[in-house]
């Protein structure tokens, strides 16, 4: 809704996504909640900001553990949902912060936060995860993960100048790494036997793994169910 002299409101804090209602905003926060691993992750906050100097993520981006602390024990359901949409992606899973003095675990919280993103299928988590199909994809079905020509702008912008220096020295990660490995061929790096690989689809399929990246993006998971119900049935 656009600010005009009729709703300004100069005492209420401002809704960055009006757009949501508040009760799915609450919703999904309990959705966080209601995972047992939420009251190992926190016991309250102290605002000391010892997470925030130890978290590296913190350096480089506006982003700060203290702050989804806070928010969570608070259970301020606007920040919450905000957090969960624009922050819980510059976490880098480090769990640094585990050093809090309240016990808390904020790393964890991001990941409950992620987990919860990812099941709802928000849009915000669709765009961001985009850049990592590729990597799901190879990761999945070859048991690698980033070949060189992944590393371009378009799919890892996160990196920023980084991967641009990545792309432009092409050729001398070419020369560097075997060319069946940039092929997608995985011989010349390392290779999952097939029954490993046959295990971990099992694994995938029956702890939803699967039904999640469905949530994220549907054409990948037709290309990897296809693919792997191939190799179940010839296993
Ligand atoms: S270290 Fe713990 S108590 Fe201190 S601000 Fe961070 S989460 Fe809160
Ligand atoms: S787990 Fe996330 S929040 Fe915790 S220190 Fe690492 S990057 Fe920071």
């Amino acid at each position: 809704m656009p600010t005009t002299m009729e709703n300004w409101n100069p005492g209420k804090k401002q809704e960055r996504y009006p757009n949501v209602p508040y009760a799915e905003k609450e919703r999904l926060f309990l959705e966080v909640k209601s995972d047992p691993r939420y009251e190992d992750f926190l016991y309250g906050c102290y605002e000391c900001g010892i997470c925030v100097s130890a978290c590296p993520s913190a350096r480089f981006y506006d982003y700060s553990p203290r702050v989804i602390a806070q928010a969570m024990a608070r259970e301020d359901i606007e920040r919450i949902y905000e957090i969960m949409v624009e922050d819980i992606w510059n976490c880098a899973q480090c769990f640094s912060c585990v050093r809090c003095p309240r016990g808390n675990n904020p790393g964890g919280l991001v990941t409950l936060l992620r987990e919860v993103a990812v099941r709802n299928g928000l849009q915000e988590t669709r765009e961001v995860l985009k850049g990592y199909s590729r990597v799901i994809y190879k990761v999945m079905l070859k048991g690698n993960q980033v070949s060189p020509d992944m590393l371009q702008p378009d799919f890892f912008p996160d990196w920023g100048p980084w991967v641009q220096q990545f792309s432009a020295n092409m050729s001398v990660w070419r020369r560097a790494i075997p060319v069946d490995t940039l092929r997608g061929v995985t011989d010349a790096a390392w290779r999952v036997d097939s029954k490993t690989l046959r295990e971990l689809y099992t694994i995938w399929f029956e702890t939803g793994n699967m039904e999640i990246i469905k949530e994220v993006d549907e054409g990948l998971y037709d290309l990897l169910v296809e693919v792997m119900e191939e190799e179940l049935e010839e296993g």
